[in-house]
């Protein structure tokens, strides 16, 4: 007897969509189950802000240009898609960075993790913190757990520990970097989790961090060394991961389709999908794997409730600008992957990566390859003025010629605005994200995934999307 065969819908073609739809169809296959699988994605490319260009002997990264190791889901994938080969490490030569004090450009203390340090040698001799500073920083040792557990956040939880001076100097601009949000309101259980498992395992971050510093010691012993390094990309940039499975999902991609809402077939149970030309696609499972706030927009008739606490989840806007220069023309001898610039320091910029330092191959011989990242409250502020490319590009430009001592103008520039991308973790995050797995409970064969919900880096995006694949199998 013929099998029956059922059709799926994947709402957005970015990694999370991607991971869906492959998610789908592979385990589709091993359950034996019929599928019929379309992602429609509304712009003329997939990757969404995964965007690699190559220009010249230049790789240019025009969203992320790199994953973390430590989160499995990644790197799981490429294993599976056969593209594990073609992962590679940052340069094993230059592990550190810098964070931008009074102008000068001071490198992060080695040891030292996002707000505290895990060596005491490097910390102590550091000139980013003051005499004051360190004391309060070590005072961490001391000072005993928070017993409460409502979320705090990060700015709160840094100061309670470590003080000020670790939090403007270092963790606001490490954490800025990574969420371009303002710590004060980032949910420190949504973004750091760990931070809080440190406290309540160990009574202080510095103890935690020398207790994990030893253990790595000791596991590295025999061993040799880590099989990845803990920031992966591949060698002709992020856009393999997306080719890749944009190539496993021949047949099942629709480009230039746009999304206006959905409609829940109330008789004979399933979907239908209303594109903006005024077409019509039915389905018997769904799976929405936009930011919130386009979710919340299609699910406005649908689900008013649902609709009403996605779009309580903010998101901001930032830019890269991918900077060329002549080796020569740089005065700074770029001994690092890049800085990051606290709030106090008043510029445009909130980091630039040195990207044909930290990866290899990413810009021809005697020459280099800058990525400077504007972002959060500066970016909105600017782009409220509206900001044109020409105006972010000579910012960009500005900070990164004074700060590396840049004389001359760059070979050429890139500015690639990521409007709205990034979800904001406030605090009370998970509460919002619990409520809204409850409303989405009550829609039949449908699931969400994204970066607004588990994590926004692309290991948890992966798995977001994995995960509501095989939620919306099982109701088969
Ligand atoms: C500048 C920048 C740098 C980053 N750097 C890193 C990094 O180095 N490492 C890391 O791990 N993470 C990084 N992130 C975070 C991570 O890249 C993102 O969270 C992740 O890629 C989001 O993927 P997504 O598929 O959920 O969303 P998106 O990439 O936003 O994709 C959504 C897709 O849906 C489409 N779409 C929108 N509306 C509709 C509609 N109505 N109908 C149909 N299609 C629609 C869009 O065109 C888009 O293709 C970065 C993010 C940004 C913005």
């Amino acid at each position: 007897m013929a099998r029956e065969q059922k059709r799926a819908i994947v709402i957005g073609g970015g990694i999370t969509g991607l991971a869906a739809a492959y998610r789908l169809k592979r385990e589709a296959k091993n359950r034996d189950i019929s599928l019929e699988i379309t992602l429609l994605e509304a712009s003329d490319r997939v990757g969404g802000v995964i965007h690699t260009e190559h220009r010249d002997g230049f790789i240019i990264e025009h969203g992320p240009d790199a994953f973390i190791s430590t989160k499995p889901w990644a790197k799981a994938l490429c294993e599976e898609l056969g593209i594990a080969d073609k992962l590679i490490g940052t340069n094993p030569k230059v592990r550190r960075s810098f964070v931008l004090r009074k102008g000068k450009l001071l490198p992060v203390p080695e040891g030292f993790y996002m707000m505290a340090p895990g060596a005491f040698g490097p910390f102590l001799k550091s000139p980013i913190f003051s005499w004051r500073g360190k004391f309060r920083i070590a005072l961490d040792l001391f000072i005993s757990r928070r017993s409460d557990i409502d979320d705090e956040s990060v700015a709160d939880f840094v100061r309670r520990r470590l003080g000020t001076e670790a939090f403007e100097r270092i963790a606001q601009p490490m954490i800025g970097g990574i969420y371009t949000s303002d710590a004060e309101n980032l949910s420190l259980k949504a973004t750091f989790p760990r931070f809080l498992e440190m406290e309540r395992e160990h009574g202080s971050i510095i103890k935690a961090l020398l207790v994990q510093k030893r253990k790595a010691t000791q596991t590295s012993r025999g061993t040799s060394g880590a099989r990845y390094s803990l920031f992966l990309s591949f060698a002709d940039g992020m856009q393999t991961l997306v080719d890749t499975l944009a190539e496993k999902l021949a047949g099942c991609i629709r480009l230039c389709s746009y999304v206006n809402g959905i409609e829940k077939k109330e008789d004979e149970g399933g979907w239908r999908v209303c594109l903006d030309d005024g077409e019509m696609l039915e389905t018997d499972l769904i799976c929405i794997a936009l930011p919130a706030p386009q979710t919340s927009r299609i699910l406005t008739n649908v689900s008013p409730p649902l609709a009403k606490k996605l779009a309580a989840i903010p998101y901001t806007s930032s830019a890269t600008v991918n900077i060329a220069f002549r080796q020569v023309d740089i005065q700074h001898p770029l001994n690092g992957m890049g800085f990051v610039v606290p709030i106090t320091e008043q510029l445009n910029l909130i980091g630039c990566s040195f990207s044909s330092v930290k990866f290899e191959n990413r810009a021809p011989t005697k020459y280099v390859l800058l990525r400077a990242f504007v972002g959060g409250n500066t970016f909105e502020g600017n782009a409220n003025r509206n900001t044109t490319q020409i105006d972010l590009e000579s910012l960009a430009l500005k900070d990164v010629s004074n700060l590396l001592g840049i004389k001359d103008r760059p070979l050429f520039s890139i500015v690639s605005q990521h409007s709205q991308a990034m979800a904001q973790y406030l605090v009370g995050h998970q509460k919002l994200v619990s409520e809204i797995g409850e409303l989405v409970k009550d829609l039949p064969s449908f699931a969400l995934a994204g970066n607004a919900y588990h994590g926004i880096g692309i290991p948890d995006c992966i798995h977001s999307g994995e995960r509501a694949a095989l939620t919306l199998l099982d109701t088969i």
